[in-house]
């Protein structure tokens, strides 16, 4: 997506070689008209697919997905990543390694609002190592729900999460993938 790319270039910031921040319209601060036309961008991939619900994690994940399911008019359902006092029914539960905080964390989704029935469109704001979107996928699995595919909005190439998803099967759609980045350039590859 040329808007994105321009706008990745133009606000993004980047830390090393693998982290890129975009607290301006993503991650933080977000700018809303914009992602709107990223979300519709996901639904013109995915409109012909049935999409019966948007399958996301919290935090920065829900802004896109929330836009995105507008578009399907379908519910949203985010990953909770704590352990609430108020979640206390059956969940179904994947862990997860973050790249960015080098921790391991649960995801949990309760298993009232995810089923065999439902087709599911995973959201997610960036792909790095892919494990974020494995254990969505995962859930969907503990679900017998069927995964239609993963929409994310910025895809670093140059680790190893998109191979890992396609091989194992899934149809992944990034609307930017940059193959190199250093504190000068952002290079982007084929999407
Ligand atoms: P993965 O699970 O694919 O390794 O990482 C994906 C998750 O880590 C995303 O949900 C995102 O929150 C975070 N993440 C990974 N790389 C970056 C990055 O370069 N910048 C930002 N802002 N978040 C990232």
């Amino acid at each position: 997506m040329e808007e994105l790319k321009q706008k990745i270039i133009n606000e993004g910031q980047v830390i090393g070689t693998e982290i890129l921040k975009v607290d301006c319209f993503l991650n933080h601060q977000l700018d809303v008209a914009f992602l709107d036309r990223v979300a519709k961008e996901f639904y013109e991939r995915y409109k012909s697919q049935r999409i019966d619900k948007i399958l996301t994690v919290e935090v920065s994940g829900i802004a896109i997905a929330v836009l995105t399911a507008m578009y399907f008019g379908v519910p949203v359902l985010f990953a909770k990543k704590l352990q609430s006092k108020t979640l206390n029914e059956e969940m179904y539960e994947a862990q997860v390694h973050s790249f960015t905080k080098k921790i391991d964390y649960n995801i949990r989704v309760a298993k009232k609002f995810l089923n065999e029935e439902d087709h599911v469109l995973i959201i997610d704001d960036f792909l790095a190592k892919g494990q974020a979107a494995l254990g969505l996928a995962e859930i969907c699995d503990q679900a017998g729900a069927t995964v239609e595919g993963i929409g994310i909005v910025i895809e670093k190439d140059f680790q190893e999460g998109g191979s890992i998803l396609r091989d194992s099967g899934y149809r992944v759609d990034s609307l930017a993938r940059i193959v190199e980045m250093n504190e000068e350039e952002i290079i982007f590859g084929e999407e």
